[in-house]
Protein backbone atom coordinates (compact mmCIF):
# COMPACT_ATOMS: atom_id res chain seq x y z
CA UNK A 1 0.00 0.00 0.00
CA UNK A 2 1.08 4.22 -0.46
CA UNK A 3 2.43 4.63 2.51
CA UNK A 4 4.39 8.56 2.22
CA UNK A 5 3.96 11.34 -0.57
CA UNK A 6 6.99 12.47 -1.68
CA UNK A 7 7.06 15.83 -0.36
CA UNK A 8 6.70 14.09 2.87
CA UNK A 9 9.53 11.54 2.87
CA UNK A 10 11.35 14.81 1.80
CA UNK A 11 10.49 16.97 4.46
CA UNK A 12 11.74 14.02 6.42
CA UNK A 13 15.04 13.75 5.32
CA UNK A 14 15.56 17.72 4.69
CA UNK A 15 16.21 16.95 1.49
CA UNK A 16 14.71 18.93 -1.67
CA UNK A 17 11.71 17.01 -3.00
CA UNK A 18 13.19 17.71 -6.76
CA UNK A 19 15.63 15.12 -5.78
CA UNK A 20 13.81 12.74 -3.92
CA UNK A 21 11.76 12.82 -7.39
CA UNK A 22 15.33 12.53 -9.10
CA UNK A 23 16.39 9.15 -7.05
CA UNK A 24 12.84 8.21 -7.60
CA UNK A 25 13.46 8.47 -11.88
CA UNK A 26 16.61 6.60 -11.45
CA UNK A 27 13.97 3.44 -10.23
CA UNK A 28 12.12 4.08 -13.25
CA UNK A 29 9.01 5.61 -11.09
CA UNK A 30 7.80 9.10 -12.39
CA UNK A 31 6.21 10.85 -9.62
CA UNK A 32 5.42 14.27 -8.29
CA UNK A 33 5.85 15.78 -5.17
CA UNK A 34 2.03 15.39 -4.11
CA UNK A 35 2.23 11.56 -5.06
CA UNK A 36 2.47 9.09 -2.70
CA UNK A 37 4.64 5.72 -3.01
CA UNK A 38 5.19 2.52 -1.18
CA UNK A 39 7.13 1.57 2.01
CA UNK A 40 9.88 -0.64 0.28
CA UNK A 41 10.81 2.36 -2.44
CA UNK A 42 10.75 5.06 -0.06
CA UNK A 43 13.57 2.85 1.63
CA UNK A 44 15.37 2.39 -1.47
CA UNK A 45 15.08 6.02 -2.05
CA UNK A 46 16.41 6.85 1.33
CA UNK A 47 19.28 4.86 1.35
CA UNK A 48 19.95 6.15 -2.30
CA UNK A 49 19.87 9.54 -0.81
CA UNK A 50 22.54 8.45 2.41
CA UNK A 51 20.39 8.11 4.73
CA UNK A 52 19.27 5.21 6.65
CA UNK A 53 15.83 4.41 6.98
CA UNK A 54 13.83 3.41 9.81
CA UNK A 55 10.70 2.09 9.82
CA UNK A 56 8.39 2.96 11.97
CA UNK A 57 5.32 1.23 10.10
CA UNK A 58 6.73 -1.76 11.29
CA UNK A 59 5.85 -1.66 14.81
CA UNK A 60 2.23 -0.18 13.12
CA UNK A 61 2.10 -3.29 11.38
CA UNK A 62 2.52 -5.12 14.82
CA UNK A 63 -0.97 -3.58 15.93
CA UNK A 64 -2.37 -4.52 12.78
CA UNK A 65 -5.32 -7.29 12.65
CA UNK A 66 -2.95 -9.56 11.04
CA UNK A 67 -2.10 -11.62 14.19
CA UNK A 68 1.39 -11.31 12.57
CA UNK A 69 2.72 -12.99 16.18
CA UNK A 70 0.34 -15.43 16.58
CA UNK A 71 -0.17 -16.75 20.26
CA UNK A 72 0.83 -20.47 20.99
CA UNK A 73 -2.23 -23.10 21.09
CA UNK A 74 -1.46 -24.12 24.91
CA UNK A 75 -1.95 -20.20 25.53
CA UNK A 76 -5.62 -20.05 24.17
CA UNK A 77 -8.62 -20.11 26.29
CA UNK A 78 -12.56 -21.00 24.81
CA UNK A 79 -13.83 -17.24 24.42
CA UNK A 80 -17.69 -15.80 24.05
CA UNK A 81 -18.95 -15.94 20.45
CA UNK A 82 -19.50 -12.24 18.91
CA UNK A 83 -22.89 -12.42 17.50
CA UNK A 84 -24.66 -9.60 15.33
CA UNK A 85 -28.01 -9.47 14.36
CA UNK A 86 -29.31 -8.47 11.29
CA UNK A 87 -32.24 -8.76 9.08
CA UNK A 88 -35.11 -6.17 6.67
CA UNK A 89 -36.67 -3.41 8.74
CA UNK A 90 -39.26 -4.35 11.38
CA UNK A 91 -38.70 -7.86 10.97
CA UNK A 92 -37.92 -7.55 14.54
CA UNK A 93 -34.19 -7.00 15.10
CA UNK A 94 -34.80 -4.87 17.86
CA UNK A 95 -37.38 -6.66 19.91
CA UNK A 96 -34.93 -9.68 19.74
CA UNK A 97 -32.14 -8.13 20.93
CA UNK A 98 -34.25 -6.76 24.20
CA UNK A 99 -35.63 -10.28 24.66
CA UNK A 100 -32.30 -11.83 24.86
CA UNK A 101 -30.54 -9.38 26.80
CA UNK A 102 -33.14 -9.84 29.35
CA UNK A 103 -32.80 -13.50 29.52
CA UNK A 104 -29.02 -12.39 30.80
CA UNK A 105 -28.95 -14.16 34.27
CA UNK A 106 -26.41 -11.78 35.77
CA UNK A 107 -28.16 -8.22 34.60
CA UNK A 108 -31.44 -9.81 36.09
CA UNK A 109 -29.65 -10.33 39.56
CA UNK A 110 -28.33 -6.74 39.33
CA UNK A 111 -31.93 -5.07 38.54
CA UNK A 112 -31.52 -5.68 34.66
CA UNK A 113 -30.29 -1.75 34.07
CA UNK A 114 -28.09 -1.81 30.79
CA UNK A 115 -26.74 0.62 29.03
CA UNK A 116 -26.55 1.22 25.71
CA UNK A 117 -22.79 1.29 25.03
CA UNK A 118 -23.02 -0.90 21.78
CA UNK A 119 -22.90 -4.63 22.76
CA UNK A 120 -23.31 -6.26 25.23
CA UNK A 121 -23.16 -9.86 27.43
CA UNK A 122 -25.93 -12.39 27.94
CA UNK A 123 -24.82 -14.97 30.64
CA UNK A 124 -26.77 -18.39 30.31
CA UNK A 125 -28.11 -19.96 33.11
CA UNK A 126 -25.41 -22.50 32.71
CA UNK A 127 -22.59 -20.03 32.74
CA UNK A 128 -21.59 -19.90 29.12
CA UNK A 129 -21.73 -16.35 27.80
CA UNK A 130 -22.81 -14.82 24.29
CA UNK A 131 -21.91 -11.05 23.13
CA UNK A 132 -24.35 -9.30 21.31
CA UNK A 133 -23.39 -6.45 19.09
CA UNK A 134 -26.18 -3.79 19.51
CA UNK A 135 -24.89 -1.85 16.85
CA UNK A 136 -27.87 -0.74 13.80
CA UNK A 137 -26.98 -3.77 12.01
CA UNK A 138 -25.61 -3.19 8.19
CA UNK A 139 -24.00 -0.10 8.31
CA UNK A 140 -22.09 -0.72 11.34
CA UNK A 141 -21.19 -4.07 10.06
CA UNK A 142 -19.79 -3.01 6.72
CA UNK A 143 -18.14 0.17 8.00
CA UNK A 144 -16.25 -2.25 10.01
CA UNK A 145 -15.34 -4.19 7.31
CA UNK A 146 -14.04 -1.33 5.15
CA UNK A 147 -11.70 -0.98 8.11
CA UNK A 148 -10.74 -4.37 7.98
CA UNK A 149 -12.05 -5.36 11.18
CA UNK A 150 -13.99 -8.56 11.72
CA UNK A 151 -15.43 -8.73 15.24
CA UNK A 152 -18.56 -11.01 14.23
CA UNK A 153 -18.08 -14.54 15.15
CA UNK A 154 -22.22 -15.26 13.58
CA UNK A 155 -24.76 -13.31 12.36
CA UNK A 156 -28.06 -14.03 13.61
CA UNK A 157 -30.36 -13.82 10.15
CA UNK A 158 -33.78 -12.40 11.38
CA UNK A 159 -36.61 -13.13 9.30
CA UNK A 160 -40.31 -12.50 10.27
CA UNK A 161 -42.58 -16.14 8.84
CA UNK A 162 -45.24 -13.97 8.13
CA UNK A 163 -43.18 -11.01 5.53
CA UNK A 164 -39.94 -13.93 4.22
CA UNK A 165 -37.19 -13.03 2.51
CA UNK A 166 -36.97 -9.24 1.38
CA UNK A 167 -34.59 -6.89 -0.19
CA UNK A 168 -32.31 -6.54 3.49
CA UNK A 169 -32.75 -9.63 4.22
CA UNK A 170 -31.02 -10.69 0.71
CA UNK A 171 -28.58 -7.96 1.63
CA UNK A 172 -27.38 -9.31 5.32
CA UNK A 173 -26.77 -12.68 3.52
CA UNK A 174 -24.61 -10.83 1.05
CA UNK A 175 -22.61 -9.05 3.82
CA UNK A 176 -22.23 -12.67 5.63
CA UNK A 177 -20.95 -14.64 2.62
CA UNK A 178 -18.56 -11.96 1.89
CA UNK A 179 -17.18 -11.91 5.49
CA UNK A 180 -17.66 -15.73 5.57
CA UNK A 181 -19.39 -15.38 8.56
CA UNK A 182 -21.79 -18.57 9.43
CA UNK A 183 -25.65 -17.84 9.80
CA UNK A 184 -28.19 -18.76 12.12
CA UNK A 185 -31.79 -18.35 11.00
CA UNK A 186 -34.53 -16.75 13.25
CA UNK A 187 -37.95 -16.92 12.08
CA UNK A 188 -39.73 -14.46 13.95
CA UNK A 189 -43.24 -13.98 14.70
CA UNK A 190 -43.67 -17.29 14.32
CA UNK A 191 -46.91 -16.27 17.06
CA UNK A 192 -48.64 -14.11 14.50
CA UNK A 193 -51.52 -16.25 12.37
CA UNK A 194 -50.16 -15.29 9.07
CA UNK A 195 -46.81 -16.76 10.25
CA UNK A 196 -45.67 -19.56 7.27
CA UNK A 197 -41.84 -20.94 8.54
CA UNK A 198 -41.47 -23.14 6.17
CA UNK A 199 -42.16 -20.45 3.46
CA UNK A 200 -38.89 -18.45 4.90
CA UNK A 201 -37.10 -21.98 4.50
CA UNK A 202 -38.55 -22.26 1.12
CA UNK A 203 -37.51 -18.88 0.01
CA UNK A 204 -33.70 -19.02 1.27
CA UNK A 205 -32.54 -21.91 -0.85
CA UNK A 206 -32.91 -19.18 -3.70
CA UNK A 207 -30.37 -17.41 -1.73
CA UNK A 208 -28.63 -20.18 -1.33
CA UNK A 209 -29.02 -20.82 2.45
CA UNK A 210 -30.01 -24.83 3.18
CA UNK A 211 -31.42 -24.86 6.56
CA UNK A 212 -31.22 -28.00 8.25
CA UNK A 213 -35.16 -29.24 6.75
CA UNK A 214 -33.79 -28.37 3.62
CA UNK A 215 -30.94 -30.85 3.27
CA UNK A 216 -28.24 -28.16 4.21
CA UNK A 217 -26.39 -27.80 7.75
CA UNK A 218 -27.65 -24.02 8.53
CA UNK A 219 -29.19 -23.86 12.13
CA UNK A 220 -33.01 -22.23 12.16
CA UNK A 221 -34.67 -21.26 14.98
CA UNK A 222 -38.54 -20.63 15.17
CA UNK A 223 -38.89 -17.67 17.84
CA UNK A 224 -41.02 -14.93 18.77
CA UNK A 225 -39.41 -11.74 20.24
CA UNK A 226 -42.25 -10.55 21.99
CA UNK A 227 -43.97 -13.26 23.61
CA UNK A 228 -40.38 -14.56 24.36
CA UNK A 229 -41.10 -18.22 22.38
CA UNK A 230 -37.64 -20.47 20.98
CA UNK A 231 -34.97 -17.69 22.41
CA UNK A 232 -33.43 -21.02 24.99
CA UNK A 233 -33.00 -22.67 21.25
CA UNK A 234 -32.09 -19.77 19.95
CA UNK A 235 -29.29 -19.53 22.47
CA UNK A 236 -28.33 -23.55 22.11
CA UNK A 237 -28.30 -23.03 18.13
CA UNK A 238 -25.15 -19.69 18.99
CA UNK A 239 -23.59 -22.06 21.32
CA UNK A 240 -23.59 -25.11 19.01
CA UNK A 241 -22.16 -22.90 16.09
CA UNK A 242 -19.78 -21.28 18.75
CA UNK A 243 -18.29 -25.07 19.75
CA UNK A 244 -17.86 -26.03 15.97
CA UNK A 245 -15.67 -22.37 15.52
CA UNK A 246 -13.65 -23.01 18.57
CA UNK A 247 -13.28 -19.77 19.34
CA UNK A 248 -10.30 -19.12 21.17
CA UNK A 249 -7.79 -16.28 22.47
CA UNK A 250 -5.35 -15.84 24.68
CA UNK A 251 -6.17 -13.84 27.63
CA UNK A 252 -2.87 -13.57 29.34
CA UNK A 253 -0.67 -11.06 27.04
CA UNK A 254 -1.15 -7.14 26.31
CA UNK A 255 -4.49 -6.13 24.50
CA UNK A 256 -5.28 -5.57 20.80
CA UNK A 257 -9.19 -5.26 19.45
CA UNK A 258 -11.16 -3.33 18.12
CA UNK A 259 -13.46 0.01 18.59
CA UNK A 260 -17.32 -1.31 17.74
CA UNK A 261 -18.66 2.43 18.71
CA UNK A 262 -17.20 5.73 19.91
CA UNK A 263 -19.05 8.73 20.69
CA UNK A 264 -17.55 12.43 22.34
CA UNK A 265 -20.09 12.47 25.99
CA UNK A 266 -20.48 15.96 28.19
CA UNK A 267 -18.73 15.53 31.05
CA UNK A 268 -16.69 12.08 29.77
CA UNK A 269 -15.03 13.15 26.82
CA UNK A 270 -14.17 10.49 24.30
CA UNK A 271 -15.95 7.48 25.00
CA UNK A 272 -15.83 4.15 23.13
CA UNK A 273 -16.97 0.71 23.41
CA UNK A 274 -14.24 -1.75 22.37
CA UNK A 275 -14.50 -5.57 22.53
CA UNK A 276 -10.67 -7.49 23.23
CA UNK A 277 -9.98 -9.97 20.40
CA UNK A 278 -6.94 -11.06 22.32
CA UNK A 279 -5.06 -10.44 25.85
CA UNK A 280 -6.63 -8.21 29.15
CA UNK A 281 -7.42 -4.64 28.79
CA UNK A 282 -6.69 -2.87 32.51
CA UNK A 283 -7.48 0.26 33.58
CA UNK A 284 -3.80 2.10 33.54
CA UNK A 285 -2.67 0.73 30.34
CA UNK A 286 -1.27 3.05 27.29
CA UNK A 287 -2.82 2.47 23.85
CA UNK A 288 -3.00 3.20 20.60
CA UNK A 289 -6.48 3.32 18.89
CA UNK A 290 -6.58 4.44 15.41
CA UNK A 291 -5.02 7.77 14.86
CA UNK A 292 -6.09 8.20 18.71
CA UNK A 293 -3.88 7.33 21.65
CA UNK A 294 -4.34 7.15 25.39
CA UNK A 295 -4.05 5.91 29.02
CA UNK A 296 -7.22 3.84 30.16
CA UNK A 297 -8.59 5.95 32.98
CA UNK A 298 -11.63 3.89 33.73
CA UNK A 299 -13.12 0.79 32.43
CA UNK A 300 -17.40 0.39 32.57
CA UNK A 301 -19.22 -2.82 31.97
CA UNK A 302 -22.62 -2.64 29.66
CA UNK A 303 -24.11 -2.50 32.87
CA UNK A 304 -22.26 0.93 33.44
CA UNK A 305 -20.57 -0.93 36.55
CA UNK A 306 -16.65 0.16 36.90
CA UNK A 307 -14.13 -2.95 35.94
CA UNK A 308 -10.57 -3.35 36.68
CA UNK A 309 -9.66 -5.28 33.32
CA UNK A 310 -11.55 -6.92 30.45
CA UNK A 311 -10.41 -9.54 28.69
CA UNK A 312 -11.78 -11.58 25.02
CA UNK A 313 -15.04 -10.95 24.21
CA UNK A 314 -15.93 -8.85 26.92
CA UNK A 315 -17.56 -5.48 25.35
CA UNK A 316 -16.07 -2.47 27.70
CA UNK A 317 -16.36 0.96 27.69
CA UNK A 318 -12.72 2.74 27.66
CA UNK A 319 -12.63 5.95 29.12
CA UNK A 320 -9.05 8.61 28.75
CA UNK A 321 -8.76 8.80 25.09
CA UNK A 322 -7.16 11.28 23.52
CA UNK A 323 -8.25 12.17 19.45
CA UNK A 324 -10.87 10.66 18.10
CA UNK A 325 -11.18 7.16 16.92
CA UNK A 326 -14.23 5.40 15.05
CA UNK A 327 -16.19 2.46 14.70
CA UNK A 328 -13.90 -0.51 13.09
CA UNK A 329 -10.37 0.87 14.40
CA UNK A 330 -8.14 -1.26 16.11
CA UNK A 331 -6.44 -0.37 19.62
CA UNK A 332 -3.33 -1.81 21.10
CA UNK A 333 -1.61 -1.85 24.17
CA UNK A 334 1.42 -0.53 24.07
CA UNK A 335 4.61 -1.43 26.62
CA UNK A 336 4.53 2.73 26.77
CA UNK A 337 3.47 6.08 26.40
CA UNK A 338 6.08 6.93 23.76
CA UNK A 339 5.42 4.68 21.76
CA UNK A 340 1.67 4.51 21.92
CA UNK A 341 2.49 8.72 20.93
CA UNK A 342 4.96 7.48 17.85
CA UNK A 343 2.49 4.86 16.62
CA UNK A 344 -0.67 7.41 16.63
CA UNK A 345 1.63 10.40 15.22
CA UNK A 346 2.71 7.91 12.55
CA UNK A 347 -1.05 7.36 11.65
CA UNK A 348 -2.19 10.64 11.72
CA UNK A 349 0.61 11.97 9.20
CA UNK A 350 -0.54 9.02 7.00
CA UNK A 351 -3.80 9.83 7.28
CA UNK A 352 -2.95 13.63 6.05
CA UNK A 353 -0.65 12.34 3.15
CA UNK A 354 -3.99 9.82 1.95
CA UNK A 355 -6.42 13.03 2.38
CA UNK A 356 -4.08 15.26 0.27
CA UNK A 357 -3.72 12.76 -2.43
CA UNK A 358 -7.53 12.07 -2.11
CA UNK A 359 -7.59 16.04 -2.58
CA UNK A 360 -5.37 15.99 -5.26
CA UNK A 361 -6.77 13.17 -7.76
CA UNK A 362 -10.20 15.18 -6.43
CA UNK A 363 -9.43 18.47 -8.39
CA UNK A 364 -7.35 16.47 -11.06
CA UNK A 365 -11.06 15.13 -11.90
CA UNK A 366 -12.53 18.34 -11.56
CA UNK A 367 -9.97 19.72 -13.75
CA UNK A 368 -11.47 17.34 -16.63
CA UNK A 369 -15.15 17.16 -15.72
CA UNK A 370 -14.68 21.25 -16.74
CA UNK A 371 -12.99 20.38 -19.75
P1 LIG B 1 -36.40 -4.03 13.57
O1 LIG B 1 -36.69 -2.91 12.64
O2 LIG B 1 -35.92 -5.24 12.82
O3 LIG B 1 -35.50 -3.66 14.70
O4 LIG B 1 -37.81 -4.48 14.20
P2 LIG B 1 -38.45 -4.15 15.62
O5 LIG B 1 -37.83 -4.98 16.68
O6 LIG B 1 -38.46 -2.69 15.83
O7 LIG B 1 -39.93 -4.71 15.40
C1 LIG B 1 -40.80 -4.17 14.46
C2 LIG B 1 -42.23 -4.41 14.89
O8 LIG B 1 -42.50 -5.80 14.92
C3 LIG B 1 -42.54 -3.89 16.29
O9 LIG B 1 -43.81 -3.33 16.30
C4 LIG B 1 -42.48 -5.13 17.16
O10 LIG B 1 -43.29 -5.04 18.29
C5 LIG B 1 -42.97 -6.19 16.21
N1 LIG B 1 -42.44 -7.52 16.51
C6 LIG B 1 -41.14 -7.85 16.68
N2 LIG B 1 -41.01 -9.14 16.97
C7 LIG B 1 -42.26 -9.65 17.01
C8 LIG B 1 -42.79 -10.98 17.27
O11 LIG B 1 -42.08 -11.94 17.52
N3 LIG B 1 -44.14 -11.11 17.18
C9 LIG B 1 -44.97 -10.08 16.87
N4 LIG B 1 -46.26 -10.32 16.81
N5 LIG B 1 -44.50 -8.84 16.64
C10 LIG B 1 -43.17 -8.62 16.71
MG1 LIG C 1 -34.49 -1.83 15.08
Amino acid sequence: PEVISVQELANRMTERSVDVIKSLMKLGIMATASQTIDADTAELVVEELGHTAKRIAESDVEIGLGGEDEDVTENLVPRAPVVAVMGHVDHGKTSLLDALRKSDVVAGEAGGITQHIGAYQVTLANGSEITFLDTPGHEAFTAMRMRGAQVTDIVILVVAADDSVMPQTIEAIKHAKAAEVPIIVAINKCDKPAADPNKVRQELLQHEIFVEDMGGDVLDVEVSATKGTGLDKLQEAIMLQAELLELKANPDRSAQGTVVEAKLETGRGMVATVLVSRGTLRVGDHFVMGTAMGKVRALLDYRGQQVKEAGPSVPVEVLGIQGAPVAGDDFAVTESEGKAKEIAEYRQRLDKTKKVTATARGTIEQMFSAI
